[in-house]
């Protein structure tokens, strides 16, 4: 593991400070649409099918823009409380309806979601008149601090292929980001680009994806299952470090023990190579290079606008957050969505 009692005392103080702040907080200077029942409808045999519309694709040679959220709120009472995890909430999270407003204004206003190998590669194509985005969803691991504050509490992969949310209760729900976007590309397949669906970006000290215990065999299982469906459906995965670690302060000893943590813990998920900082805070560049060496070129920072550049071995790509702190500032998030549309009357 590398990682012994002194670090893990540290990393458990990281801890307190990350739950304080809902989470995630971040470092920059700076009434939903219906949407239809996932259940498929099935198509008598007797109906000729139409041919699928011809989409001419068109490649895109500019930046790329890159949106990141959180796992979702779905129950602003217990979430945006008056203290100082429900501020949190309130900054660094946006609720299942203003989710799902957001996708339907990026399909309105234009934007399809790519494979962000695609946009490294240089070969990222979109339907002609369309622009391309990547998705991230952040700390996709339902923490402890989730726990009664109206959040899901897992994924889960459901019989039938689909892939659900968990509540504490144990029901199941199409309320996140995930089924959610699945829901909207069923219903606009233009919104996504050779079936590209989004980064989900994960820690590992509190298991993966709502599986605390990784390594325990059922839930290791579990863990491979849901990963392959995933991926096999568009996701890409990527490291957001094992302990949310801040790399502009860590040393570099600590960071490289993090990281060989991480794919200990995330091995389940299949090949990843792409690293997302948490609070968005940028390591130093020799540290950059060391943790393209250890298997992580592609690196995402945060930002308020797109940007994509090449730092010896590492790919650097920007993201802007969606968050009760992006909506103070409408006029930037214009692009995208219009605030006023977006914002959750339920938020205080
Ligand atoms: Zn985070």
């Amino acid at each position: 593991m590398g990682i012994g009692g002194p670090r893990a005392a540290m990393v458990g103080m990281a801890l307190v400070s990350v739950a304080a702040l809902g989470g995630c907080g971040w470092q920059v200077a700076a009434e939903p649409a219906p949407r239809p029942a996932l259940t498929s409808v099935t198509t008598p045999t007797s109906v000729p099918v139409p041919p699928p519309r011809r989409v001419d694709m068109v490649p895109w040679r500019q930046p790329v823009e890159e949106l990141f959220v959180h796992p979702l709120v779905l129950d602003p009472a217990l979430a945006f409380t008056d203290d100082r995890l429900g501020r949190g909430f309130q900054d660094y999270f946006v609720t299942d309806r203003e989710f799902g407003t957001l996708l339907d204004q990026l399909w309105r206003n234009g934007w399809t979601l790519v494979d962000i190998h695609r946009v490294v590669d240089g070969t990222v194509r979109v339907p002609a008149g369309r622009k391309p985005l990547v998705l991230v969803e952040d700390d996709v691991n339902y923490y402890r601090y989730f726990e009664g504050r109206g959040l899901a509490a897992g994924l889960v992969l459901v019989a039938d292929g689909r892939v659900q949310a968990r509540l504490d209760d144990g029901t199941l729900t199409d309320e996140d980001v995930v089924p959610m976007v699945e829901a909207a590309v069923a219903t606009h397949p233009e919104l996504s680009a050779d079936d590209a669906r989004g980064v989900l970006a994960v820690t590992g000290y509190e298991g993966l994806l709502g599986e605390r215990h990784a390594d325990q065999p059922t839930a290791h299982a579990r863990l491979a299952a849901l990963a392959a469906r995933l991926r096999a459906t568009g996701w890409t995965f990527a490291s957001h470090t094992w302990g949310h670690l801040d790399l502009s302060k860590q040393p570099a000893s600590t960071i490289m023990a993090d990281t060989r943590r991480w794919r200990d813990v995330a091995g389940v998920l299949g090949p990843v190579d792409i690293l997302v900082y948490p609070y968005g805070a940028r390591p130093a560049p020799s540290l950059m290079q060391q943790l393209a060496a250890a298997g992580f070129p592609i690196q995402l920072d945060i930002d308020v606008v797109a940007r994509q550049e090449k730092v010896g071995a590492v790919t650097l790509m920007s993201r802007r957050h969606v968050d009760g702190l992006a909506f103070d500032v409408p006029e930037r998030q214009r692009p995208f969505y219009d605030v006023a549309l977006v914002r959750d009357p339920r938020r205080p």
